[in-house]
């Protein structure tokens, strides 16, 4: 009898562990703090001929850009604050005509790896002053950099080894395969997707800043082309989420 109670009880335990285990699991909004830099400076010209302004504004992110990242990562139930929306002149140093020209023209191997070297030029255009300084790496504070443009066929870059500072950019030619550089779309349709949106390639970095990788997915949002995580996934956000808001 003895037995049988404590096999029950056991058993109980282990639902119940499971339930609350789960229930935490995914129950508690994880809120995050986002500050977007919308970089400006005089348009950067493509190798095409096409003048790439920064057009995206502040309307732009608080209206459209975070409802849309924020309706993606809601399945994860990460919800991503606006911590500021910073209007950030891009940094004219001496090299500065040096690195716009280097991003421009720089493009993917023939693996369709895109050229790491132009990573460093967009992090040396970003204000000193308004990234996060050493002892802030690894807070509750993130970056995303709204550049004209990040590399043909790029839509952004996480910036891994440059504390996350992570770069999108407002005109793409990945749907144009390095030809004309065209204005991002703000959102598209979930349902049918063309060519992607600046919305949805912030929300895909984000992922990787995040812990996430590229997967097989063929219509996930870590395989650039939809919008959905699998539950692993959401378990790895989750983690690392939570482990920058402690
Ligand atoms: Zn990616």
């Amino acid at each position: 009898m003895f037995q049988t109670f404590k096999g029950i009880s056991f058993a109980v335990a282990v639902i119940f562990g499971c339930s609350k285990k789960k229930m935490e699991d995914t129950s508690d909004e994880i809120n995050l703090n986002l500050r977007v830099h919308l970089m400006r400076g005089t348009p950067w010209v493509h190798p095409t001929r096409v003048s790439m302004e920064s057009w995206v504004t502040k309307q732009d992110v608080s209206d459209t850009i975070f409802p849309e990242i924020n309706s993606i990562w809601s399945q994860a139930n990460i919800t991503w604050n606006s911590e500021s929306i910073v209007e950030e002149n891009i940094v004219v140093g001496s090299d500065y005509q040096t690195a716009v020209d280097y991003i421009v023209n720089s493009a993917r191997d023939d693996e369709g790896v895109s050229d790491p070297n132009r990573l460093p030029y967009l992090y040396g255009l970003m204000q000193p002053d308004n990234r996060s300084s050493n002892a802030q790496l690894g807070t509750n504070l993130f970056h995303v950099y709204v550049f004209p443009f990040t590399g043909n066929t790029s839509q952004g870059n996480a910036m891994a080894g440059l504390g996350y500072h992570t770069v999108v950019g407002q005109w793409s030619n990945k749907h144009t395969d390095s030809e004309s550089p065209e204005k991002m779309y703000l959102t598209e349709d979930h349902s049918k997707f063309v060519r992607g949106s600046l919305s949805a390639t912030i929300a895909h970095e984000l992922g990787h800043v995040v812990g996430l990788s590229h997967n097989e997915c063929k219509k996930c949002l870590m395989s650039s082309s939809g919008y959905s995580m699998t539950d692993t996934q959401i378990e790895t956000a989750r983690a690392k989420a939570t482990n920058r808001v402690k």
